[in-house]
């Protein structure tokens, strides 16, 4: 491969055209190995960003994607339907949780999640209230266009360098307690202040439910979830759960709201939809959410991307969709998540860490200083696998298929690195 050109003029995820970093040329996948251009084998701990749950290159959502390919790779979703996406909205109505009925698809996760917001918008000018306000939390994650990244966290996601444009929401502290902690009552406190003082300006509250994921990787208490349903209840808010990462078993339940047994009034779902082959995504809603929207002055939901419904991306999801019902996703998962329970502790004995959580097939090792990215992905690749961490967070949400001796060669490669100070910055 030509890396030389793509050094120079291909620009990837959040990296600097002044000093880019080299990549790593991959040449196939299959299961949970990523094959590199030399012959190296690596074992995935990414899903490819938590998309390729069940492996890659699997024999079932190939044969999806061929299928449709010969029979109609796109056609206009205005005015025209088709059986994929009647199919995959059919199993994403059964698969959530009851009362979310009504299925928006779109492109990715963050347009899923601006659409969310405009549904929400849509929802309240409907009801001739106006409402330009979200409350959500810090340390969460939501997505890199405008509106997404406006509810995102503020440091993070460098909201200074936006200002002026970027609307300005309210951010309450995030959750404190884990998971598997004692539930504290104080943890909701600022949620609760910030909706007493500002409910009448809030439109919805939007956040990721149980687990923060790309903004810090917390895995939080089901009881905060909880509270926030009742809050959201009590001042008559709409309740929008991001679940682009979390959705479809990663934590350990099919959608990680059914934690805490709340149902949201708006669920955006992304990542792992088509199994990590294409871009899709759907923000799901209630009759009567989707019903007052349409109420309004507008007389429709005003989006419609060119792309809604790609029936080669529905084809795909739906067969993912099937792959899920089987219902293999539950052991895997279990299977995972014991693994990281036995093999994760001991690695607290390493001074340079600071915490180890795990949720489902999610395994977090947070380090006291930041990771060296190149220094630390070089020594990854050469142990054979495949982590990428960021910040001081090296984390894994290797696919469903995973097996208890790939498991631990992620973690065996972990152990190893945080032993070498070159893979740390001071
Ligand atoms: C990845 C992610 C998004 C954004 O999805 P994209 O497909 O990258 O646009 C939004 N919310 C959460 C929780 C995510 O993890």
């Amino acid at each position: 491969m030509d890396l030389e050109f793509d050094q120079k003029h291909v620009w990837h995820p959040y990296t600097s055209t002044i000093s880019p970093l080299k990549c790593y040329p991959a040449s196939s996948a299959k299961g949970v190995h990523i094959e590199l251009e030399d012959g190296r084998q690596l074992i995935d701990g990414m899903s490819s960003w938590w998309s390729a749950i069940h492996g890659y290159n699997h024999p079932t959502l190939n044969e999806a994607a061929h299928a449709q390919i010969d029979r109609m790779s796109h056609v206009m979703f205005g005015g025209i339907t088709h059986q994929p996406a009647i199919d995959l909205c059919k199993s994403l109505v059964e698969m959530t949780p009851k009362g979310l009925e009504q299925v928006f698809l779109a492109d990715s996760g963050s347009v899923a999640v601006e659409v969310s917001l405009k549904m929400a918008l849509q929802y309240w000018h409907a009801k001739g209230e106006k409402r330009s306000k979200f409350l959500t939390l810090r340390d969460g994650y939501h997505g890199d266009t405008f509106a997404a990244m406006s509810v995102t966290d503020p440091d993070n996601s460098m909201h200074s360098l936006y200002k002026g444009f970027l609307p300005e929401h309210i951010f309450a502290t995030s959750p404190n307690t884990g998971f598997w902690d004692n539930w504290n009552p104080e943890d909701i406190e600022d949620l609760e202040h910030k909706l007493e003082h500002n409910h009448k300006e809030v439109a919805a509250v939007i956040l990721e439910p149980i687990v923060q994921g790309a903004g810090g990787m917390r895995i939080y208490h089901p009881e905060y979830l909880k509270r926030v349903r009742k809050l959201c209840d009590q001042y008559g808010l709409l309740l929008i759960l991001d679940e682009i990462a979390t959705g479809f078993g990663r934590t350990g339940k099919l959608f990680a709201c059914e934690h805490a047994e709340v149902v949201p009034d708006i669920l955006c779902v992304g990542k792992a939809l088509t199994g990590g082959y294409m871009t899709l995504s759907a923000t799901i809603t209630t009759k009567h959410v989707a019903d007052t929207v349409c109420s309004g002055e507008a007389g429709c939901f005003m989006h419609g991307p060119t792309f809604m419904g790609n029936p080669l991306a529905c084809a795909v999801a739906s067969a993912s969709m099937s792959l899920l019902k089987q219902g293999n996703w539950k052991s895997q998962t279990h299977n995972i998540e014991s693994s990281f329970a036995r093999l994760l502790p001991a690695l607290l004995q390493n001074e340079r860490v600071r915490d180890v959580r795990w949720l489902g097939a999610i395994g977090v090792v947070e380090t006291k200083q930041p990771v060296n990215m190149e220094a630390i992905q070089k020594r990854f690749v050469e142990q054979g696998v495949w982590i990428r961490p960021f910040g001081k967070l090296i984390y894994m949400m290797p696919p469903f298929i995973s097996e208890a001796h790939h498991i631990k060669r992620l973690i065996d490669a972990i152990a190893q690195v945080i032993t070498e100070d070159d893979c740390f910055l001071d």
